[in-house]
Order: structure tokens, then C-alpha cells, then sequence
């Protein structure tokens, strides 16, 4: 018996780093054992703030739901599919802009802050499109009249305000959609190997699809105590990127590690390597599935067109009676 149905997209933005795995997907898998899922590749929302240039997006796409599949999401259990793939999003999106006023939209604190934000980047983002973010994403998640959203905290105004739509919509029309609920998720932080934020733009990711051969020579490369000059002098774990993997990755030898780190018994050169076979063996699994799925290219495309099949037959009955509710059948 599963706890209800859970709705959850990401935007096609280019290969995973290990980050987003950790922060995101790997929550997502724990979460289709217990849970209905619907997991979207947010196309049309990787718009709303990059426009001018699409021409890669297909690959984005594509690299996203290989990403997604390597990294344990059962397209059998999970419905697995692309937002622009099932049309329904947009018709909802519309019904439902007409009815949400836009102080409701232009409140959202996460809007100002990120047209300040991308506007000095030289993005003109002061578009419909932008500002109806939120809409859209409400259309995506009530269109499968999902009841659990799983979401970061600086996501929650986002999801209060879906809330609130459903809410204005059903006292207009009646009853049809449920008030969908936050599941906060804690993902552990992960820096980079410089020991800043991981990020593609600092350059100092570990991408998601590292060969073992990569992910030892990128563990090599880790900062560590910058006090720690010599073998011999004392280290301390606090302060060092590698430790903070070694919470991660090596959890029942953390103390020992800890200890070792302390009393000079363990150099850093091996503690890296410690961690890159802690890692390699970690992340075993998703090569074997990566390989697989790249031995055999059509197999993706054929993943997202059945769980766009699936989508639509939700989504097309929720829209039936969105229709009829709204007297537009
Ligand atoms: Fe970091 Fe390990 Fe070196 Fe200690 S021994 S400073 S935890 S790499």
C-alpha cells in the first residue's frame, strides 16, 4: 500500500555533478518504494529563465533522464517523463493563470532575488514567463492531483502558494484538486573539491558519470588541513573536504578515520585513497546501469515516451474534469 503520490521535476540543465545526485535524486529513489511518483524533466520551466537558446536542450533532456535511470529511478515503479511531452501542463497553467492574482505571484520572495540575481548576470528575464514560474509548477503538480511534494525549505513559498491556488480554485468550481503537502528533505551539503559550493561554474564538481578512474583523480586533487604540512603534524578533520566526503561515503569508519586524522596515524595520501574505493564502490551500481543504458541509446527514448503515455492518461482525466467543473467541455 503506497503513502500517496508524490510530484517532482527538475530543470534540464546539463550533466548531474554528484551534488545534485545527493541533494535530489537520491531521496527520489528512497521515495518510489513508498510512494506514487511522478517525476518530471521540467522542460518548459528551464525556459522561464533561459530562452535564447535552445538548441541544446534535447540533449539536456536526454543526458537528465540517464542521469535519473543510473541513479536507481524504476521506470516500471515511477512514471518518468518530459513536461512537454504531456500538453495538459500548459492548458492547466492557463486555466489557472487566470485565476490567481499577481500580487499572489509577484510576493513569492524567491522572485525578486532571482531577477535582481540573473539581471546582473545579463539575463532579461522580465517576462510573463518568469513570473508565472510558480503557476506553472502548480499546474504540474495538481494536474496529477499529487498530495506530497518533496522540497527543499527554500522551496516552500513556492508550494504555500500552490496551496493557495488550489484552494481559490476549488471554491470557485468545487472540489477537485487536493491541497498538496511539503516532505522536507535534508540533503547532506557537498563541496566541491576546492572545498567551496559544488558548482559546474567554479569548475570544481565531481560529475555524476566520473569513471572510477576520474573520481580517484579527482579525490587526489581535494583539499585538505592547510595546516597540515607534514605526515607527522597533527590533522584536524573540521576543516578538510575530504573528511567531509568520508561522512558521507565511509560512515562506519568515520571515528577511526577521525582519530587517525588527529594523532598523524593516517597521511592524507591515503586517506584520499581510502575515500576514492569508498566512492568507487558506492557508486558501482549506477556505472553498471550508466554503461547499460549507453550500450543501448534508443532505450531512454523509449523510457520517456511510455512514461509520457502514462502522464497523459492521468492527466487527461484530471483535465476532463477541470473542463467540466469550469463548464468548458
Ligand atoms: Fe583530511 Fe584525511 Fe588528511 Fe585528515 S588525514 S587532513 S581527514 S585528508
Amino acid at each position: 500500500m503506497k503513502k500517496g503520490r508524490i510530484f517532482s521535476g527538475m530543470q534540464p540543465s546539463g550533466k548531474f555533478h554528484l551534488g545534485n545526485y545527493l541533494g535530489a535524486l537520491e531521496n527520489w529513489v528512497r521515495l518510489q518504494h513508498d510512494y506514487e511518483c511522478f517525476f518530471c524533466i521540467v522542460d518548459w520551466h528551464a525556459l522561464t529563465s533561459s530562452y535564447e537558446d535552445t538548441r541544446r536542450l534535447p540533449e539536456h533532456i536526454h543526458d537528465m533522464a540517464l542521469d535519473w535511470l543510473s541513479g536507481g529511478l524504476d521506470p516500471e515503479k515511477n512514471v518518468i517523463f518530459v513536461q512537454s511531452h504531456v500538453k495538459e501542463h500548459a492548458e492547466l497553467h492557463l486555466l489557472l493563470s487566470m485565476i490567481t492574482p499577481l500580487s499572489w505571484l509577484e510576493r513569492v520572495p524567491t522572485y525578486k532575488d532571482k531577477l535582481q540575481q540573473l539581471g546582473a548576470q545579463g539575463k532579461e528575464i522580465n517576462t510573463y514567463g518568469f513570473l508565472g514560474y510558480p503557476e506553472l509548477m502548480t499546474a504540474d503538480i495538481i494536474l496529477y492531483k499529487a498530495d506530497t511534494v518533496p522540497v527543499g525549505e527554500d522551496q516552500l513559498p513556492h508550494l504555500e502558494l500552490c496551496r493557495e491556488i488550489v484552494r481559490r480554485f476549488n471554491h470557485l468550481y468545487g472540489e477537485v484538486f487536493p491541497e498538496p503537502q511539503a516532505k522536507l528533505s535534508q540533503a547532506p551539503l557537498l563541496p566541491g573539491i576546492d572545498g567551496r559550493k559544488m558548482s559546474k561554474s567554479y569548475g570544481n564538481e565531481i560529475p555524476f558519470a566520473a569513471s572510477p578512474e576520474d573520481l580517484r583523480a579527482r579525490v587526489r586533487l581535494m583539499v585538505t588541513d592547510p595546516q597540515r604540512v607534514k605526515k607527522t603534524d597533527p590533522g584536524n578533520p573540521d576543516v578538510c573536504t575530504v573528511h567531509t566526503f568520508h561522512k558521507i561515503f565511509s560512515r562506519d569508519e568515520l571515528d577511526e578515520i577521525v582519530m587517525s586524522c588527529r594523532n598523524a596515524a593516517i597521511g592524507c595520501v591515503d586517506c584520499k585513497k581510502r575515500l576514492a574505493e569508498r566512492m568507487v564502490s558506492a557508486l558501482a551500481d549506477i556505472h553498471v546501469r550508466r554503461a547499460e543504458l549507453e550500450a543501448n541509446p534508443g532505450r531512454v527514448r523509449e523510457i520517456l515516451a511510455y512514461g509520457a503515455e502514462r502522464a497523459r492518461q492521468v492527466a487527461a482525466a484530471t483535465m476532463e474534469e477541470v473542463r467540466q467543473v469550469m463548464h468548458l467541455s
